[in-house]
């Protein structure tokens, strides 16, 4: 069958021919490959800055953002059932017995570093037609979401890094109590989220719906449709080449919460100087190799004990994240219809894969369909 693949030793990224799997375990489910999201991450795989293929593997079957269809189950699945739809997890536990995150299946929190993530690291991807992979990995998704669900595995950046920044709210200031509602936990505090890219929509569009006064902060100057988004969710954009950081502070205020996702790490370090007192930062960036800038580690110090400051990094994502994300995105859907959609740029065919993932990006997120009948590119027009 067909699957799209990094040749990390040749450097060469290109369709093979991949043998098809079968279910050798009865826990075991059978996916049909349907919609697969390609990222930032797919991007510094295909371009050999990482991705390791599978043991006895030279080439890496790519992709992790997925949604799939259940066409076989094994005798010990009793969730799933063939016709059913699913978003897989991308990340698989290590197997040391003293590794307490994934032994408690937190492997999102792995200690040891030899996790495998489907896509990424040492286990096949999703760009392929067929995967077989246990019951326990996979999340349940409504059918009425078929066209949006691919999101869901960005979404769970927002979600798991939002349930931590919920929880230290109840803890530290500002103390919401446990009665408060999901949608006015952020009621009277003000959230910056950096970059327009679909992890800080998303992350945005999870900030407005809990009731922060959301800002959006990016180089793209208008009109972009990127902006427009951010202002149909009822955010307040702002543009990095029109307002410095000091002018931000003026606009904004006391900055509560701010979550990075633009992988950035100068922007990164010069938001962190205007966050606010008992502010909360979390980092979701991954970045590259970037120039070295000099910075004044005393004052950030200084600032962040005095101010009571949280720095928070996150990495993606457990179970619970997928849930949420699941719920989350049929409140945005029914909220922000037109928005949601936009996030989604086109569906395209594997065969144009890497003109997508190396070339410029036509919009917010391509997705490729090994469901060719869905197909919006050449294959079909
Ligand atoms: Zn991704
Ligand atoms: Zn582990």
């Amino acid at each position: 069958m067909k699957a799209v693949a990094v040749f990390p030793g040749s450097r060469e990224v290109k369709i093979v021919e991949h043998k098809a799997p079968r279910l050798s375990q009865p826990d075991q489910v059978m996916l049909r490959m349907l919609d697969i999201g390609i990222c930032g991450t797919d991007r510094e795989i295909c371009s050999f800055e990482y991705g390791t293929p599978p043991w006895g593997y030279d080439y890496l079957v790519i992709g992790h953002e997925a949604l799939a269809e259940v066409v076989e189950v094994g005798s010990a699945v009793n969730r799933l059932k063939p016709g059913d739809l699913v978003v897989p997890t991308v990340r698989r536990p290590c197997s040391h017995p003293e590794c307490l995150a994934c032994r408690s299946g937190h492997q999102d929190y792995c200690y040891t570093g030899d996790f495998t993530e489907r896509g990424i690291k040492e286990a096949h991807g999703y760009m392929t037609e067929f995967v077989v992979d246990h019951e326990c990995y996979m999340n349940h998704v409504p059918p009425d979401l078929r066209e949006v669900d691919v999101l869901v595995e960005p979404l769970t950046i927002a979600e798991k890094a939002l349930a931590q920044v919920f929880w230290l709210m109840q803890h530290r200031p500002p103390w919401i109590g446990p009665e408060v509602p999901s949608s006015e936990l952020g009621r009277g505090l003000k959230a910056l989220v950096l970059g327009v890219g679909p992890v800080g929509l998303l992350g945005a569009m999870m900030l407005v719906t809990a009731g922060f006064e959301t800002y959006v902060y990016s180089r793209e100057l208008p009109p972009n449709p990127r902006i427009d988004l951010v202002c149909s969710i009822g955010a307040t954009y702002i543009s990095t080449q029109t307002s410095n950081i000091e002018q931000l502070l003026v606009q904004i205020g006391n900055i509560d919460l701010v979550y990075e996702a633009v992988g950035h790490s100068h922007l990164a370090l010069e938001v962190l100087k205007v966050l606010g007192i008992n502010g909360i930062y979390v980092l979701t960036g991954v970045p590259g190799l970037q120039a070295f800038i000099e910075a004044d580690p005393a004052r950030l110090m200084r600032d962040m004990v005095l101010k009571n400051q949280v720095l928070l990094g996150t990495v993606n994502a457990g179970s619970e994240a997928f849930a949420s994300a699941i719920r989350n995105l049929d409140v945005f859907i029914k909220r922000w219809p037109a928005a949601v959609r936009t996030l989604i740029a086109g569906r395209y065919p594997p065969e144009q894969t890497f003109e997508l993932i190396l070339g410029r990006p036509t919009g917010i997120k391509s997705v490729i369909a090994f469901d060719g009948a869905r197909v919006i590119g050449t294959r079909n027009s």
